[in-house]
């Protein structure tokens, strides 16, 4: 799924919108869905969630709907908190071997008991739509293009080439160094066809500030409110800010509200084109997923047929 189909997107008030993105996506993907059904393809993806974490609640609800929108096959695997290890391998085991699974995601986070990573691994590599398992991970930072890359980060890069920013040869400094955002992230922006010059940041690095100004993409994903300021960033720089954090607010009704890990006013400033939190990065991820998925059913069907 590129975005160059569509020509490129500017900018109002230099807001990148991944609302509007994540539509576009989600129309080509349910396109794709209609030809795959024409096949007697109906891809699906099926999410295992683990305990009641309510936060991972709300994501695997919105999956899944987002699925049965886009004309997918959308199920919810629900589990109590005390299931085992065995008992979550199997589940894992018996979706990997049902032909209707095109995708299978399990919920992180999984509770103390269990090990996420023996989860990760035992997933099929060409149903695990999250990107997560180390063929995909090693697929990705070589460049072969069947794998799965981790759905934020190539939302990110998506939403890069959507609006025409110049990746070749620009200095990219992301901020986090997480397998899930950070890493691929960096993996992604130093491809061939990317080309971006890029350095990645993390929370033993010296003068973090010496980096960011530098930066002509800044990308964030530390996990801590509001700490990039705009004095922390180059005039006419593009700055994606992954963060999501709830910080309190007395005026909102949940006396909590979103933001990033960028300081928006202070940041827009200076920035040529920044996204906002909410209405930016996070739109962006499941919209991915889906995209995934899709190409994971046309992908399992050629190696089948
Ligand atoms: P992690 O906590 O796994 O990683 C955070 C990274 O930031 C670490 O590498 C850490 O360094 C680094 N870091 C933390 N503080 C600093 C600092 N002061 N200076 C420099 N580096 C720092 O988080 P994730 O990668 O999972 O997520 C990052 C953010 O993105 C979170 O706010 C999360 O909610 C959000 N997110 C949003 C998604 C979306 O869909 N929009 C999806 C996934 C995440 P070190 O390694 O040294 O500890």
């Amino acid at each position: 799924m590129t975005p160059a189909a569509h020509g490129p997107v500017v900018a109002e008030n230099k807001i990148i919108d991944g609302a509007l993105l994540a539509e576009r996506i989600k129309s080509d993907v349910a396109e794709q869905v209609r030809a795959l059904e024409e096949r007697g393809i109906t891809p699906g993806l099926s999410v295992v969630l683990v305990g009641d974490d309510p936060a991972s609640a709300v994501y695997v609800g919105s999956k899944e709907r987002t699925c049965i929108e886009l004309g997918m096959h959308g199920e919810t695997i629900r589990q109590p908190a005390t299931i085992s290890q065995a008992e979550l391998l199997a589940i894992v085991d018996r979706l990997n071997d049902d032909p209707s699974v095109h995708g299978i995601l399990v919920q992180m986070p999984l509770p103390k008991h269990i090990d996420s990573d023996a989860v990760v691994r035992r997933i099929r590599p060409d149903k695990d739509v999250d990107g997560f398992h180390p063929v995909n991970v090693g697929k990705l930072l070589i460049g072969e293009k069947d794998g799965f890359a981790p759905c934020t980060p190539s939302g990110v890069l998506y939403m890069l080439q959507a609006y025409g920013v110049q990746t070749a040869g620009a200095d990219c400094v992301i901020i986090g160094r997480s397998n899930i955002v950070g890493k691929p992230m960096a993996s992604l922006m130093v491809q061939p066809g990317v080309d971006a010059t890029v350095t990645v940041c993390h929370s033993r690095t010296r003068d973090l500030a010496r980096h960011t100004r530098r930066a002509d993409i800044l990308i964030v994903a530390a996990g801590r409110a509001e700490m990039v300021t705009g004095d922390m960033i180059q005039p006419g720089a593009v700055v994606v800010d992954v963060g999501m954090n709830r910080i309190p607010d007395a005026t909102k009704r949940s006396g909590t509200r979103l933001v990033g890990d960028v300081a928006f006013a202070s940041a827009r400033e200076v920035a040529s084109m920044i996204t906002p939190v909410p209405g930016g990065v996070g739109k962006m991820t499941i919209a991915m997923l889906m995209a995934n998925t899709a190409r994971a059913a046309a992908q399992l069907r050629e190696v089948r047929s």
